[in-house]
């Protein structure tokens, strides 16, 4: 698909979903006295509780909990996991390896102290095969296992791995209920929201969970995660984020409610941005002899561009140029360090308004083969052209 092609399907995609949010926001009568929100134990948090609606309508789920007091897409991820599985119950990984921070939530990797394994879940990974869900073993595990979980990531993560479309969601779903009815099936939704018209919930996910720095908070929000889905799950991971008893109704939103409804308002449009972002690297890439995925001219089902820059001196260049091209911290050169949650240092780029937000444009990669750049977001798309443009010039700057 030519480049003028792609941008034109980013845009009918934005202007649907545009069309979806500006209609939960009437129906829900949106107005100003939302904004206030409240403090201390925040009973009867108005805003809050609308906007909870409004995220459940526009993803076409029973219910969702957007609350400021999850800490991160980990902690929201986490929640619903908790929330939804008891001791005994397997935990299946369909798309290989969770995301890096999992792992230790999950108990995979270090301190099981806490974690669901030590809780007393079973936990069960399916590997992807040529960055595909083995679709077959998925479905037959899903089959053996009495009470199960089936986790599915739908973007790729810091994977090597493509990313999972709406339709292809929708269809493992279907043929994980046709042998195992009772299966709960959970989706990672962290950089895929608004990249199509319909959500994972749309076609039958029981839950997801996401984080508002990414897509869904519009680059505005300044902290916080959600959930959304059925709504027994949803309350809950609302009973794990606080107290079994006390669920959703405590979690004051702290004056924070314009800028969640706001970002939320903001997000089709941000995350179109940020897909035009996307392409503008591929292309400039592809052009300058590296390896990238998704192609220039690929559909895409999620933000995230990743580029093989083979080398760690091309890798940190180009975190280099990202950096210099950002809005805050343009002046400082990234470093690869130990991040808590992740096995390989990780060096990153990201001049953001919001800290880590990576709605804004971003780029990290784990310090390892084959040198791996993840870059996503760019909330103009021309301050997202200028990014890559310092980024391509870093390396050029090495080959002199
Ligand atoms: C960002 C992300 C998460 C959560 O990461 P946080 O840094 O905790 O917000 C989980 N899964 C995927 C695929 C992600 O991209």
């Amino acid at each position: 698909m030519s480049e003028s092609l792609q941008f034109e399907r980013i845009r009918k995609i934005a202007e649907a979903n545009s069309k979806r949010v500006l209609d939960a926001f009437a129906k829900h009568r949106v107005s100003d006295s939302m904004f206030a929100g409240t403090t201390g134990y925040g009973y009867d948090d108005q805003g809050r509780d609308v906007l909870d609606k409004i995220y459940a309508d526009v993803f076409g789920a029973e219910d969702a909990l957007v609350r400021i007091q999850f800490v991160n897409g980990t902690h929201a991820l986490f929640c619903a996991l908790f929330g939804a599985l008891n001791p005994g119950d397997t935990l299946l990984s369909i798309t290989g390896a969770p995301y890096d921070t999992l792992l230790g939530a999950i108990g995979v990797s270090g301190d099981r102290h806490g974690t669901l394994i030590e809780y007393g879940v079973k936990y069960r990974e399916i590997p992807m095969v040529s960055g595909r869900v083995d679709i077959d073993r998925a479905v037959s595990a899903a089959e053996e296992e009495e009470n199960v979980l089936v986790y599915l990531q739908r973007s790729r993560g810091y994977g090597d791995r493509y990313a999972l479309s709406v339709d292809e969601i929708g269809d493992i779903i279907a043929r994980i209920r046709a042998v195992n009815p009772k299966a709960i099936v959970m989706v990672d939704n962290c950089y895929g929201e608004f990249c199509e018209e319909r959500e994972p919930t749309h076609v039958g996910a029981d839950i997801m969970a996401g984080s508002l720095i990414k897509n869904p908070g519009g680059s505005l929000a300044p902290s916080g995660g959600y959930v959304a889905g059925r709504a027994d799950l949803v309350e809950r991971a609302a009973e794990r984020l606080t107290v079994p008893g006390i669920g959703r109704e405590c979690g004051a939103s702290l004056g924070n409610n314009r800028l969640l409804f706001q970002g939320f308002f903001m997000a089709p449009h941000v995350v179109a941005e940020a897909l035009k972002t996307a392409i503008f690297a591929a292309e400039t890439f592809e052009k300058m002899g590296y390896e990238v995925s998704p192609r220039a001219d690929e559909v895409r089902y999620d933000i995230i561009q990743t580029i093989e820059l083979k080398t760690p001196e091309t890798l940190s260049a180009f975190c280099k140029g990202i950096q210099s091209g950002a809005p805050c911290d343009a002046f400082v050169t990234p470093e690869a360090w130990a991040m808590p949650g992740y096995d390989d240092p990780v060096i990153m780029a990201a001049g953001a308004f919001v800290q880590g937000a990576s709605i804004e444009l971003s780029a990290d990669a784990p310090m390892r083969e084959p040198y791996r750049v993840y870059l996503q977001g760019g909330i103009t798309y021309e301050s997202g052209k200028l990014g890559i443009l310092r980024a391509a010039e870093e390396i050029l700057k090495l080959k002199k």
